[in-house]
């Protein structure tokens, strides 16, 4: 019998979590925003406010759902998964009182002491934005300055070369939060790792490398997330084996300090001399990582759901060996000034052999058109980072002024400047 799966989420995160289930499940989705990639995908699609739970449990009865999968932290922050698992539909994703090791980074930090989870940087927290802001003028060194709650992935100031102390403090002062962590700057690589839990079971997938910065070699604004790669093995260039099992270790740890955990939990680390540190942990996939993890994942994704749900040993992870580079095209002037309404022409007929992903589109009569967002993303694949990395270029090579690309992620040139990077700080 065919499982029926709700998928909770409308970006590019949730296409590719529908395009992992819809050949072997009956999939309904639900979001706020109408994606047109998970809608071809899906035998029903509804527009429902991703953190309404009372809605998201009355469809998931109506479709009959069997089990539910939630891509955005905004749903677990607001008890969808709570409210799911209390109507009888097992969801893959956390509770909300668990996904605090996203939504709330003070608990996070105070979580990890508590329990001597490896690659705490020095923090504090605060309640009071005088107190943080105090703080951080006293503080010797670099400090990286984070409002508590979720923020989209934009609410990060780090000091050093992209910002003074002064600058620093006086966002704080000015910002609209008062809670606060402030931590000491980490310095070195990025990389993420992605797990799989349930029933206190950890299944890792391959690093990947995001590039949080709007423009080409990291200048500009934060955002979202411009696009990410991954490599052939587990581990990315500028890593050794030893710095992904030492990840590994931190989010055993994790899990084992949080034993009901369930749905994927994300590490972000930052990789520096001593290994890698937490930069933080998020309750759900990456947007983009998604991306890059699911379409080389060979086992099927429903096998973990099923066998997470069924209190079974998740099955072991087998990947197809390819490299990934996803490109996210956004629109022209993101996100500071987005323009919205561009055409959008691309569609899977154009995007030759690499995978397209829709995220935020308006969909009209004559066609689909940007939002303010991040608008649709290209994945290559290949047997290097270099041949998947051609393969996005290729698949973008029609998209108009309308959108705005970061070209360099992925690139040889990138990739090597990270190595050098590692290899200096490493010594
Ligand atoms: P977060 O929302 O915690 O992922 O932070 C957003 C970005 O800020 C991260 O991807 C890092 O690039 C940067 N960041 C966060 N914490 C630190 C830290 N302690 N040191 C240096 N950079 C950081």
């Amino acid at each position: 019998m065919s499982e029926t799966v709700l998928l909770v989420g409308g970006g590019g995160r949730e296409h590719a979590i529908a395009r992992a289930v819809a050949d072997d499940a009956t999939l309904y989705a639900c979001a706020g925003n109408r994606n047109p990639g998970i809608a071809s995908l899906a035998s029903g699609f509804e527009q429902i406010d991703e953190r309404d739970a009372d809605s998201i449990v009355d469809y998931a009865a109506d479709v009959d759902a069997d089990l539910a999968v939630i891509g955005p932290e905004s749903a677990l922050e607001a008890g969808v998964a709570d409210a799911l698992d209390a109507a009888g539909v097992y969801t893959f994703g956390p509770r909300a009182d668990e996904a605090r090791i996203e939504t709330d980074k003070a608990f996070q930090r105070r979580f990890m002491s508590e329990h001597d989870i490896p690659g705490n940087p020095d923090f504090e927290t605060f309640d009071s934005a005088d107190a943080a802001a105090e703080y951080v003028a006293e503080y010797d060194g670099d400090v990286a300055v984070k409002p508590v709650g979720l923020t989209g992935g934009k609410g990060v100031r780090v000091t050093g070369d992209q910002l003074t102390t002064e600058a620093a403090i006086e966002y704080i002062r000015d910002a609209e939060w008062d809670e606060w962590v402030i931590e000491e700057r980490l310095v070195g690589e990025e990389f993420t790792v992605q797990a799989f839990v349930a029933n206190g079971e950890v299944r890792t997938t391959p690093a990947v490398q995001d590039h949080k910065r709007a423009y080409e070699g990291d200048e500009g604004p934060n955002t979202g997330g411009m696009g990410s790669y991954s490599d052939t093995d587990l581990t990315l260039p500028f890593m050794t084996d030893a710095d992904y099992d030492a990840a590994v270790e931190i989010i055993d740890a994790v899990v084992d300090a949080l034993p009901e955990y369930k749905g994927v939990l994300y590490g972000q680390f930052m990789l520096g001399a001593d290994g890698p540190k937490v930069v933080e942990f998020n309750a759900r996939f990456g947007d983009p990582e998604a991306m890059n993890t699911l379409p080389v994942l060979s086992t099927p994704f429903l096998d973990v759901l099923t066998a997470a749900r069924d209190g079974e040993s998740l099955p072991d992870l087998a990947f197809s060996g390819e490299a990934t580079v996803c490109k996210y095209a956004v629109p022209a002037g993101y996100p500071v000034e987005p323009d919205a309404g561009a055409r959008i022409e691309v569609d899977d007929s154009s995007v030759g052999d690499a995978l397209l992903f829709y995220a935020s589109v308006d969909q009209r009569e004559d066609g689909l058109f940007t939002t303010t967002s991040r608008s649709f993303a290209v994945v290559g694949l290949g047997g290097s980072i270099a041949a998947a990395e051609a393969d996005a270029e290729a698949a973008l090579s029609m998209i108009d002024e309308g959108f705005h690309v970061r070209h360099d992620i992925g690139t040889a040139e990138l990739v090597q400047s990270r190595i050098d990077h590692m290899a200096e700080i490493r010594g």
